[in-house]
């Protein structure tokens, strides 16, 4: 990358939160705006016609990436966040009832905490939270024991922002579906990493973001099986959503169009097309290797470093590593952009996992395939200095005091 942050060059390990765009997103994004900008599915004009053949087509891609049945299960959402306020507002608000339990796990992001836990104050279901392995990953021993006949929902994360490992899924699955329990899936970490096969999977409901898989921000998608989506209340309302609205009773359009009020990202969705042929390249490919790769190597490299404690056991399986240095993580992380290097520290927005481990909050590194050994070599030997030199500096203090 030839941007400097800092009179350094940028090294980017912060794809967890975000990643860098190709440039074919961003052309696909400009020349929207450039020479086919109309709104969809309203006019018979020729613009509206192609911005919408091009909307549409984005949506039978991401049927195909996830291995959906039918284009009527992809949602357009504003990104993971929207997709599962819609399901816990529109299915928890019609399905949910006092007594009833919404099952969580320790790992999950606020944004698979927050909306259920305003869902189970609105209709006075009870949350249950999954505990963790000590390699960080969901138990699956206790499964039998927290999801019982009383759950209604099991919402996990597929990898979690913070750990970075592959949860075992299948088996959540196949114990929500026991006891009659539907199934959201947040893969906002999984889709950029894994392949994603929702037959396979057989979740009911899957949610990911475009932007953490090159794609532009601000659109994402919600998987959901037909039969669950079209016996859901709309979330949102207004234009698009509806068939016919007349003041002695309004009716609203079938699947996908009930859950899109509003003019949607329309740009963004035309990009994110070309953020999935992009990824879907890579995935078939020696750079999914080579990213493999790089993996295994930042794993290793980062051992070296004095003091590094990482926050669970074990090896991610994503390339994204969470650990402890014995210096305050924001001190670590201003160090870290002194040197062009942009890192994420603290809390990642999953404080009751932190509560649970036992800290504040770590650094993580998050790498995507176009970092290099280079930089990782560049980002290990500037950890390593910071707590040698320290180090250093202590022993020096102490020995004068000793002088003294
Ligand atoms: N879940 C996980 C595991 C995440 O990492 C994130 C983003 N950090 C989200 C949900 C929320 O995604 P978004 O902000 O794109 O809606």
């Amino acid at each position: 990358m030839s941007k400097r942050v800092n009179q350094q060059p940028l090294v980017y390990f912060d794809n967890g939160a975000t990643t860098q765009k190709p440039q074919s997103v961003i052309d696909a994004q400009s020349d929207f705006y450039c020479s086919s900008n109309a709104n969809v599915h309203r006019a018979t004009h020729q613009l509206a016609s192609v911005a919408t053949t091009k909307f549409e087509q984005a949506r039978v891609q991401v049927q195909k990436f996830i291995n959906a049945t039918q284009t009527k299960e992809i949602i357009w959402t504003k990104g993971c966040t929207e997709g599962i306020n819609l399901v816990a507002q529109s299915w928890g608000k019609s399905h949910l009832n006092p007594k009833d339990v919404i099952v969580l796990s320790y790992a999950e992001h606020h944004a698979n905490i927050v909306p259920w836990q305003i869902i189970a104050e609105q209709t006075g279901a009870e949350i249950k939270v999954l505990p963790l392995s000590s390699q960080g990953i969901i138990s699956k021993e206790v499964l039998t024991h927290i999801i019982s006949e009383r759950t209604k929902i099991v919402c996990v994360n597929h990898v979690s922002n913070v750990i970075g490992k592959v949860n075992p899924i299948e088996s959540v699955i196949t114990r929500a579906k026991e006891v009659g329990a539907k199934t959201l899936i947040d893969g906002a970490q999984a889709i950029a990493n894994i392949i994603v096969d929702v037959q396979a999977l057989d979740c009911d409901f899957y949610v990911f973001s475009a932007h953490k898989m090159y794609g532009p921000t601000g659109i994402g998608v919600l998987y959901g099986k037909e039969e669950i989506l079209n016996a859901m209340p709309p979330y949102q309302s207004g234009g698009e959503m509806i068939n016919k609205v007349s003041f002695s009773g309004t009716s609203f359009q079938s699947l996908p169009y009930k859950f899109e009020a509003g003019t949607p990202n329309i740009a963004g969705v035309i990009a994110f097309a070309k953020a999935i042929e992009f990824i879907s390249q890579y995935q078939l490919n020696d750079r999914h290797e080579y990213k493999q790769e790089l993996l295994e190597y930042a794993f290793k490299r980062l051992q070296t470093i004095p003091s590094i404690e990482f926050i669970v056991e074990g090896k991610p399986d994503i390339p994204l590593f969470s650990f402890t240095l014995k210096y305050h993580y924001q001190d670590v992380a201003s160090y870290l952009d002194l040197s062009g290097v942009a890192a994420r520290v603290g809390g990642h927005c999953a404080m009751p996992l932190f509560e649970y481990i036992g800290i504040k909050g770590c650094i993580r590194l998050s790498l995507a395939p176009y970092n290099t050994y280079d930089e990782i070599d560049f980002v290990v030997d500037k950890l390593t200095a910071l707590v040698s030199k320290t180090d250093e500096i202590i022993q020096r203090n102490n020995v004068n005091e000793n002088d003294n």
